[in-house]
């Protein structure tokens, strides 16, 4: 079986090309054609080796790279990051003295901080995507690949997959971590800090947590799950023109969440298509993607105004209020020196979004005036996009845990200010312009 356009690179730390052969098929089973999920090209399927990844040659996207022991793997972390769920998050973090008065707050109360202020909506972010996304995406996994290791076949498995794929971007325990230590350097000028219990069990979660996401072998999962693994070859006959180079062309609709190629004609058939292996709605390029997104990004445009404008924070020192925008919150690290840090929260508050927000009006102007150039750097840059969209929650989540913990009444507190609120809409915005958005558009001409 010949490739049709594309040879699929195999890298190893170098990147090397293997097996590649003239375009001779018409003729073949979907099962050993693979679709590039990010810029729909048709690539012949091909098992990757142990510890080697598979890449689309046109748009570098990591198609699969084979993970040992993937279920028992996963089965470990996710088992072990549930049992420190809970302390991580009940016993004290973190204890400041400062002058001889003592405030201590754990992971859990930092969450809630947020809604003892007022800012119900903030809070309520705050509270999904550190206490609750992080809890449901470790107990999905454990019964994922709890009901893998047992050999259950279960229809709840494959909805279980599903959402802990659509959730682990909104687990944000890692950039909450970064914000405990970001926290710790602010307030170690003026007090004396102590770590309890919880800090090191919330540094164990959040490690356990990462490399439980690493473990997952998606496509592993998927075809155990489906029991495709066994029926290798059953996949529909269909045929295809050797001048076909992207799925589109050759009949093919790619599944969004797991990855399944189906035959758009088979699909044609029904009036919403799901999936037959995760039941996702199907739709050959996602549903209003271009206008969506579109309209996602202008409203973080103009929400960014009042989120730099308006103060975030308000620190009373001794009854003295004193309001500071994100701005002047950076130029106060760079003017005690820690310039690391500064760097840190100017390139996540201010940076980040600013890139998010013009690289995807970039992009989808690009599309909406058809500009064939750059098409690798552009999808590259999206792929930037999504990957750093979180990270931007960095500031919200030191407000929530400065607002706990610098309670000292007279000498100090630390309310937040208005602007959290519009900061939180920005990063969500961008977050959800950059799901919406379909990166195979940048590719289709
Ligand atoms: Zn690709
Ligand atoms: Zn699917």
């Amino acid at each position: 079986m010949g490739n049709i356009h594309g040879k699929v690179k195999i890298n190893n730390h170098k990147l090397s090309i293997v097996s590649e052969k003239k375009p001779t098929a018409i003729s073949s089973r979907t099962s050993n054609f693979e679709v590039c999920p990010g810029c729909d090209l048709l690539i012949t399927k091909i098992q990757p080796k142990p510890g080697h990844t598979a890449a689309c040659p046109r748009c570098s996207r990591r198609l699969h790279r084979e993970h040992p022991n993937t279920v028992q793997r996963s089965l470990a972390l996710s088992a072990t990051g549930m049992l420190l769920f809970l302390p991580a998050n009940l016993y004290p973090l973190l204890s400041f003295n400062v002058m001889g008065t003592k405030a201590e707050s754990s992971l859990f109360h930092a969450t809630l901080s947020m809604f003892a202020q007022g800012e119900n909506l903030v809070g309520f972010i705050v509270l999904l995507t550190g206490f609750i996304f992080p809890m449901l995406t470790l107990s999905l996994l454990f019964w994922v690949s709890a009901g893998l290791f047992m050999g259950w076949k279960a229809r709840w498995m494959t909805d279980f997959m599903r959402w802990y794929q659509h959730l682990t971007e909104w687990s944000m325990n890692d950039v909450y971590l970064i914000g405990v230590f970001i926290t710790i350097i602010k307030m170690s000028h003026m007090a004396t800090i102590h770590f309890d219990v919880g800090f090191f069990c919330f540094l164990g979660l959040v490690l356990v947590t990462i490399s439980s996401q690493a473990s997952v072998d998606k496509s592993f999962f998927w075809q155990e799950m489906s029991g495709d693994r066994e029926e290798e070859d059953t996949g529909e006959a269909f045929t295809v023109s050797i001048h076909a180079k992207t799925g589109q062309e050759g009949g093919l609709v790619l599944c969004h969440t797991c990855h399944k190629a189906m035959l758009s004609t088979e699909l044609a058939r029904e009036s919403h298509p799901h999936c037959p292996r995760c039941g996702e709605a199907i739709h050959p390029r996602k549903n209003g993607s271009i206008s969506r997104s579109w309209a996602l990004v202008v409203t973080a445009a103009i929400l960014t105004v009042p989120a730099n404008l308006l103060p975030i924070m308000e620190v009373e020192y001794f009854g003295q209020p004193d309001a500071s925008t994100i701005l002047d919150g950076i130029i106060y690290f760079f003017q005690e020196g820690s310039y690391g840090i500064g760097a840190v929260i100017l390139t996540a508050s201010i940076l980040v979004p600013v890139f998010k927000i013009t690289g995807m009006a970039l992009i989808l102007t690009s599309i909406h005036f058809r500009w064939q150039s750059w098409l690798k750097h552009k999808t590259l840059m999206f792929r930037f996009i999504e990957f750093v969209g979180r990270w931007s929650m960095l500031d919200i989540f030191v407000i929530a845990l400065l607002c706990a913990l610098v309670q000292f009444g007279y000498l100090s507190t630390i309310n937040t200010a208005p602007a959290a609120f519009y900061f939180t809409l920005v990063v969500l915005c961008t977050m959800f312009a950059a799901i919406s958005f379909d990166s195979r558009l940048i590719w289709d001409e």
